[in-house]
């Protein structure tokens, strides 16, 4: 495995103490992400943190703080704006976002200050009407726009297809007018969301240009003047291997010029722009640690049995796309073996007859750039295993451990 680190003294020294599976998060590394993407945009640009990358509160507290480029929250459900406010944040910092918004979920994000939802449908802009009048409040509903085509490629495409996400661009002409009578609702602006990870700068800039065209023209045809436009996200980060965020030196300027082209006031706040993001901010941050249980040869196939399986870090299976992680650990002769973990399932798969350096039972492995999508977008009530503890360090200071529980309790 040359060019892969050892597992890093300091990390070792966590799983002595603290045990595997074992997720490190360096908040350093949190606030150098945030910091970097907050210069690699304009400034006049807020920036919206997803919380569903990592709700660890250690974490989502960590990006909110930062001055005056310090983030705000994207959220999607109660149990995140629980996080939020717990964290600092104040419902009028949150987004709230998501196709299926209940009445039951509004009243409550309405009741505890939340005052700009992302739309999808009709039915949802009507819905949060209903909700705000009968708090006696108007909020702003920013309406997710679905275009009709999209520029980029990527590895999570969201738009240009059929999707519960948004509003088909092609029907708002439509459907403007009602959503304009819905009382207890502003129609604020636009939110876009159309790719995640973006394969490099390049694939990033053209979205961008393309939703912000496609904002100013719908904006136009309309009439209808835009207060705020989320143009999203899609700043990329590795996912389990090894590397680094994505890099985006000339988007700041390119930004300016397409904003400068389609929206001449955008300085002075018309629109308030923001985008979005999840992975960028946090996924370099983390490290799960995990130890090798067992290593056994099956017809003449090898498997690296860990601690750790999709229990544990089981986003890429979770969401339906394939890992393999890497693990970080040279020094050793590297062979063919898949990576799997300890459920009664065959689909507890972390790699499939990957490289992997030689291990024995006992080893401690790393799997780097596991800070985004860990354990709550894990499996972590399957088989009912302990969630893996959650270490928060600053450097070298520890700052908190814990670990999510999932138990029964009696429902009201
Ligand atoms: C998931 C999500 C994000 C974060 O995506 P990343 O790829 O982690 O940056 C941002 N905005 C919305 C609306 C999302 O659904």
């Amino acid at each position: 495995m040359s060019g892969h680190t050892e597992v890093a003294s300091g990390h070792a020294e966590l799983a002595a103490r603290f045990g595997t599976p074992l997720y490190v998060y360096d908040l350093d590394e949190v606030a150098a992400a945030r910091r970097e993407l907050a210069d690699a945009l304009p400034e006049e640009f807020e920036l919206y943190y997803a919380l569903k990358a990592n709700p660890h509160p250690d974490v989502v507290r960590e990006l909110r703080t930062g001055g005056d480029r310090g983030c705000k929250a994207e959220i999607s459900s109660t149990g995140e704006l629980a996080v939020a406010l717990a964290a600092g944040f104040t419902g009028a910092d949150c987004l709230y976002t998501g196709p299926g918004k209940t009445s039951a979920e509004l009243d409550e994000a309405i009741e505890l200050g939340v005052r700009t939802f992302s739309t999808d449908s009709v039915t949802d802009v009507r819905r949060v009407g209903t909700v705000a009048v009968g708090h006696g409040v108007v909020v702003d509903c920013l309406l997710r726009v679905n275009s009709a085509n999209a520029s980029a490629t990527t590895s999570i495409r969201m738009t240009g297809t059929p999707s519960q996400f948004g509003f088909d661009s092609e029907t708002l002409a439509d459907v403007l007018p009602e959503l304009r009578r819905v009382p207890g609702v502003r129609i604020a602006g636009f939110h876009f969301f159309p790719l995640s990870n973006a394969k490099d700068e390049a694939s990033l800039v053209a979205e961008f240009q393309h939703t912000v065209e496609l904002a100013a023209g719908l904006a136009r045809d309309l009439d209808l003047p835009l207060r705020v436009l989320d143009i999203g996200g899609g700043f990329a980060a590795p996912y389990g291997v090894p590397g680094s965020r994505g890099s985006y030196p000339k988007l700041r300027a390119e930004l300016t010029d397409v904003l400068d082209l389609h929206f001449p006031e955008w300085r002075a706040g018309s629109p308030r722009l923001a985008c979005e993001s999840g992975r960028f901010l946090v996924g370099t941050s983390g490290t799960l640690l995990a130890t090798v249980s067992n290593v056994k040869v099956s017809r003449g196939r090898k498997f690296v049995i860990l601690d750790a399986g999709i229990n544990t870090f089981g986003g890429m299976s979770g969401l339906g796309r394939l890992m393999p992680v890497s693990v970080r650990l040279d020094g050793r002769e590297a062979e063919r073996a898949s990576l799997v973990g300890p459920l009664c399932t065959p689909g507890d798969v972390l790699g499939r007859e990957i490289e992997l350096p030689v291990l024995s039972p006992g080893d401690l492995v790393a799997i780097p750039n596991a800070g985004a999508y860990g354990p709550t977008a894990s499996l972590l009530g399957f088989l009912g295993r302990p969630a893996p503890t959650e270490v928060v360090v600053r450097g070298d200071e520890v700052v908190s451990v814990s670990r999510l529980e999932l138990r029964r309790s009696a429902a009201p």
